[in-house]
């Protein structure tokens, strides 16, 4: 990883009407790596993502894209990035050769040029049977394959992915994490990344930031942050009736939906699993994940706001 493609410092974004969507977000992205941005619905990760890419002006504080400021230089910041904007839309009536190769004219390619990467990237994505119907004609999964289309082709320094692989099928999910590893690690360029799904950051991320009401809650390694949950494993069970002042003995405990999830170290997780078999309790015993970290990461915050509400999660 080189020096650092994004810094934010205390940046703060008020919408009309008083939301706080940024509450003093301060974050430093290397250059070359995976960068996923995490949080629940509503934490701020799209309004830093348009921020960043210049289409929507910060309150206050500051943010430099691989050395340009976000509002003076947006310019220079736009020659050298690429998006795929959330619940983006390609233009119905273009097909997804057109969407790709005009892009690339607009990103200073030559024809000849701009031929030959379309017709490489739409291959790389499984796009070129599709290359000439419009995209009325495309589902909703070949359609978001050509926005991604769009953003990996001019192979920009700094690539925004906002939820990329909304809709997408497992294959080209998959498909889509080799080409972003490959870009980064080959080719240096950088993805800061936002997802719902866990096991994509997972498997993807170099660095995770956790935000929450616009705070930076945690950020590290993949590792650094199931680290930081303080415990190695995790005994999760499904099904009612648990007496959670029992549980709590072995550990942090966590409600999340049905399920309770009790944050342990090995040897307490195994007796846990034992007297759960031995009473009847569906548990599973298993390596705390990063959707683990995640769950307690923001669910301090959740528990917090419960203390004060007196309402159960
Ligand atoms: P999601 O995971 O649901 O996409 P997010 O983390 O991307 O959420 P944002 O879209 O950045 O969250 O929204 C942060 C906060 O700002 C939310 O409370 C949201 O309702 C609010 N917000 C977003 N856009 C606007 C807007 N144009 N005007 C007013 N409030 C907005």
């Amino acid at each position: 990883m080189g020096c650092a493609a994004l810094i934010s410092k205390d940046l703060v974004k008020v919408y009309r009407g008083g939301v706080v969507a940024l509450d003093g977000l301060s974050v430093e992205v290397p250059g070359g790596c995976v960068f996923s941005l995490l949080g629940r619905n509503g934490a701020g990760k799209t309004t830093f993502i348009k921020i960043a890419s210049t289409q929507l002006l910060p309150t206050s504080g500051y943010v430099e894209v691989l050395g340009f400021d976000v509002v003076e230089e947006a310019r220079e910041v736009r020659r050298r990035i690429a998006l795929v904007p959330q619940e983006g839309r390609p233009a119905y009536l273009n097909t997804p050769y057109e969407h790709v190769f005009h892009y690339l004219l607009t990103r200073g390619y030559s024809i000849f040029d701009a031929k030959r990467r379309t017709w490489e990237i739409l291959q790389e994505l499984e796009l070129t049977e599709y290359a000439h119907r419009t995209c009325s004609q495309l589902s909703g999964g070949l359609r978001q394959r050509t926005l991604v289309a769009m953003a990996l082709a001019p192979e920009s320094e700094l690539l925004f992915l906002d939820e990329p692989s909304i809709g997408l099928d497992a294959v080209t999910r998959i498909k889509i994490w080799q080409t972003i590893r490959s870009i980064t690690k080959e080719n240096g360029q950088t993805v800061i990344l936002t997802t719902h799904y866990m096991e994509e950051a997972e498997a993807l991320s170099d660095i995770v930031a956790i935000i929450e009401n616009g705070h930076l809650m945690n950020v590290g390694t993949v590792d650094a942050i199931k680290k930081s949950l303080g415990y190695g494993v995790c005994v999760e069970f499904s099904g009612e009736g648990l007496e959670l002042d029992k549980l709590k003995e072995y550990g942090r405990v966590v409600v999340v939906g049905g399920s309770v999830r009790v944050f342990t170290e090995e040897r307490l997780g195994r007796e846990l699993l034992e007297w759960a078999l031995e009473n009847g309790k569906r548990a599973v015993l298993r390596l705390v994940n990063l959707e683990d970290a995640f769950i307690a990461s923001v669910g301090k915050v959740i528990e917090e706001y419960e203390r004060r509400s007196e309402e159960i999660w």
